[in-house]
């Protein structure tokens, strides 16, 4: 099975989140240049990689993003991904000239069902009016839309609001991720990370959303002991396998980065049956909250496939 190299190309961002996991990084990383990007892209693709997903930071705020986009549609890649806080896409020639350029996915971001909740965690007054305006020119211009919403504190009984909101706007799949204590959402753990066992009654209700209408959902960095019921939901199981090329580090798989440093499981999850397809947590969670959340699952072991 071919894989998805996630090139991080700039960390200039026009928001601000609370929850950011890159912190400081737009103030210290330069952007990837054209040529690192071609070297990137091409020894991926010898490696095996179809896909790619432009990340950051705010990938739209690289000089070069069409040219980028056009690189990777030249050397043959199937699946051109941009994840992205969605605000530029609201200007619908930029959306138009990415998509003639060879971008088929669009990865937008939404942190809240209302405009003060979004732009109280971006600190961008009006984000929230152009990422929804980005991903109405997204649908529009029948791309493929898959959204992320971090879960904070304060916005995770919004989350089937929130849900109904995504479906309504035409996006094919969503994902709640739970905050990683990393970067900026680090400076603010404080306050910004909810007990992972207080918010599932909401974070249910937001998947019975999708899966009444037939959308698809997932959550990420939400181990199965806490989804009962909702098991088919973990993004863990789906998230596509492949290298992380991040300012000057180049991760060979990001899935073994997070199975083997980025997450962690405890000694007691052993007679879990979910024990040998959990990833865990983010390690940073149990650092801050303890273990008592995570309880074994009894039964029959559930097999990697
Ligand atoms: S292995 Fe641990 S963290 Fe994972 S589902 Fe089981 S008890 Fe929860």
């Amino acid at each position: 099975m071919y894989t998805r190299i996630d090139i991080k190309i700039t960390f200039r961002c026009n928001n601000k989140c609370d929850f950011c996991a890159q912190g400081h990084k737009r103030d210290i990383v330069t952007d990837r240049t054209l040529e690192q990007v071609h070297k990137d892209l091409t020894s991926a693709y010898a490696n095996g990689s179809r896909d790619v997903v432009f990340t950051g930071g705010e990938p739209t705020m690289h000089p070069h993003i069409i040219d980028c986009v056009a690189m990777a549609k030249k050397l043959g890649y199937h699946r051109i991904q941009l994840q992205t806080n969605g605000r530029t896409f609201a200007y619908k020639g930029l959306l138009e000239r990415l998509k003639a350029a060879g971008a088929n996915e669009m990865g937008p971001s939404l942190h809240g069902a209302k405009p003060e909740t979004h732009d109280g965690l971006t600190h961008a007054p009006g984000s929230f009016m152009q990422t929804v305006s980005g991903i109405k020119n997204a649908a529009s211009l029948g791309m493929h839309i898959i959204t992320n919403s971090v879960i904070t504190s304060a916005n995770y009984k919004e989350l089937p609001a929130l849900a109904a909101l995504l479906v309504k706007l035409g996006v094919r799949q969503y994902q709640f991720a739970f905050v990683h204590i990393i970067g900026t959402a680090l400076e603010n753990k404080k306050w910004i990370v909810p007990r992972k066992s207080e918010i599932m009654p909401w974070v249910k209700k937001g998947l019975d959303v999708g899966i009444e209408k037939d959308v698809l959902c997932f959550t990420e960095a939400i181990p199965f002991c806490l989804m009962k019921g909702y098991e088919q939901c973990v993004a863990e199981r789906i998230i596509p396998e492949g290298p992380v090329a991040d300012g000057e580090k180049f991760i060979k798989s990001y899935g073994d980065y997070r199975r083997n440093e980025g997450k962690i499981k405890a000694p007691s999850c052993r007679p879990c049956r979910y024990f040998k397809i959990c990833e865990g947590p983010w390690r940073e969670y149990p650092e801050l909250y303890g273990w008592k959340e995570f309880r074994p699952v009894p039964g029959k072991p559930v097999l990697r496939k």
